[in-house]
């Protein structure tokens, strides 16, 4: 199913694909028992322009988009979510400046990011405040042209990696509209990574405690107007949500089909798994699940290649995110059971697929917060199916 795609887009597909299989499939259960960043693979990334899909070409990207980005991360996240994220991280962490920045600013952050010379990571999440994002409670404080920066973001994914950071924090008085957003360089002096998290999946890619103490930044690094930050934060989530949904996609198709390669061969009752309905009903509810997934995700993909991101199209967005990465836990733990005891073990990959699911339906705006901004739509009547 083609889904429309253009040339450009089935080259990408087909190039992730084939790094997919051949770079990161070997490595996938190796990175998830060290949890060291895979480096190589990132470079690999970058050398097949991977890293640049949703950065203007005048800026040094392909400008291919957010559809061939959600394509991309589906085909690396049949093997891997890690090295899916790293995809992903590459649109998150540049989103900010790519629809925020200033046109120095781009220039000087966006064609190394491209080509994979940086890369950078997005921190909005703090220790009292996640899901309720506009509480947050770092500070800048405006000194000459610079600006002083102090708070805590935990749970930074790549943060510890990164070379530059875009930071939410407080410039106004209270709520949403005293947020503003900043490039921080991780080198700056005050800037600090005093630990990494013990979690359950995703463990290729290291999840960050990030400190800033009075961590001074040229103001010419503030992205956009002062007190404007958090549409740029909201924005940027929008613009990647169906690439998280990719990411669940992709894992619910990598799980499936290696249960399915299993229960062809293995037999019960004097017949090979697939014989039994029971099973045949697992399979087709995760096809059922999965061809859901892949319309919305790649439909709310081209919307936001469309320009169509902002509070009119962002349930849609959320509605691909919470039903793909939702169908992931749900495919990932059905292709177990389809294995038995067998995809139980780490001698497979599905109890790490199960393991890195979980992670998708909290990451950048948690099920519940999708279900919020659907169902406001609907009651405010944005979404109206009489
Ligand atoms: C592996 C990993 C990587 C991450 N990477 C990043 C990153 O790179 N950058 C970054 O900034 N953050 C990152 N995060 C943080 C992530 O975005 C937050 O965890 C998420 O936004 C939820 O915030 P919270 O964990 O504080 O949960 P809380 O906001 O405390 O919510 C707890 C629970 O309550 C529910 N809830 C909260 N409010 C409501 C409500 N009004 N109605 C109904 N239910 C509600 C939530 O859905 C959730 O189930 C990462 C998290 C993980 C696990």
């Amino acid at each position: 199913m083609d889904y429309e795609l253009s040339d450009a887009h089935k080259l990408i597909r087909n190039t992730a694909k084939r790094i997919a299989r051949e770079k990161v499939a070997p490595r996938a259960a190796e990175l998830d028992e060290s949890g060291v960043y895979p480096e190589d693979i990132f470079q690999v990334f970058a050398e097949a322009g991977l890293l640049g899909l949703t950065i203007p070409e005048q800026y040094g990207g392909s400008g291919a988009g957010f559809l061939a980005l959600a394509l991309a991360v589906e085909e690396t996240a049949k093997y891997d979510n890690s090295c899916s994220l790293i995809l992903l991280l590459s649109a998150l962490s540049t989103q900010p400046i790519n629809l925020s920045g200033s046109d120095e600013q781009k220039r000087e952050w966006l064609p190394k990011s491209a080509s994979g010379a940086i890369k950078g990571a997005f921190c909005l999440t703090e220790p009292n405040t996640g899901s309720d994002a506009a509480a947050l409670e770092s500070r800048a404080t405006r000194d000459g042209d610079d600006y002083v920066i102090n708070g805590e973001k935990v749970f930074i994914s790549g943060g510890d990696v990164a070379d530059f950071v875009c930071f939410f924090a407080k410039t106004g008085e209270d709520g949403a509209s005293a947020i503003s957003a900043f490039i921080v360089p991780t080198d700056s002096p005050g800037y600090s990574v005093p630990r990494c998290d013990r979690k359950m999946g995703v463990i290729g890619v290291p999840t960050a405690n990030i400190v800033l103490q009075d961590c001074r930044v040229p103001a010419g690094l503030r992205i956009g107007e002062e007190n404007r930050g958090f549409k740029t934060a909201m924005l940027t989530l929008n613009t990647c949500r169906p690439v998280v949904g990719a990411r669940g996609l992709g894992l619910a198709e990598g799980a499936i089909a290696y249960a399915l390669d299993f229960a062809r061969e293995r037999k019960t009752f004097g017949q090979p798994l697939v014989n039994h309905q029971a099973i045949q009903f697992m399979l087709a509810d995760a096809a059922i699940a999965i061809e859901g997934s892949r319309h919305l995700v790649y439909h709310a993909a081209t919307l936001v290649d469309e320009g169509k991101y902002d509070r009119q199209w962002a349930p849609y967005l959320s509605i691909a995110k919470t039903y793909a990465t939702e169908t992931a836990n749900k495919v990932a733990s059905d292709a177990i059971q389809i294995m038995g005891a067998q995809g139980y073990m780490k001698d497979h990959p599905l109890e790490r697929h199960y393991r890195d699911a979980r992670q998708l339906m909290i990451v950048e705006g948690t099920s519940q917060i999708q279900r919020l901004v659907i169902a406001r739509a609907m009651i405010q009547g944005d979404i109206n199916y009489w």
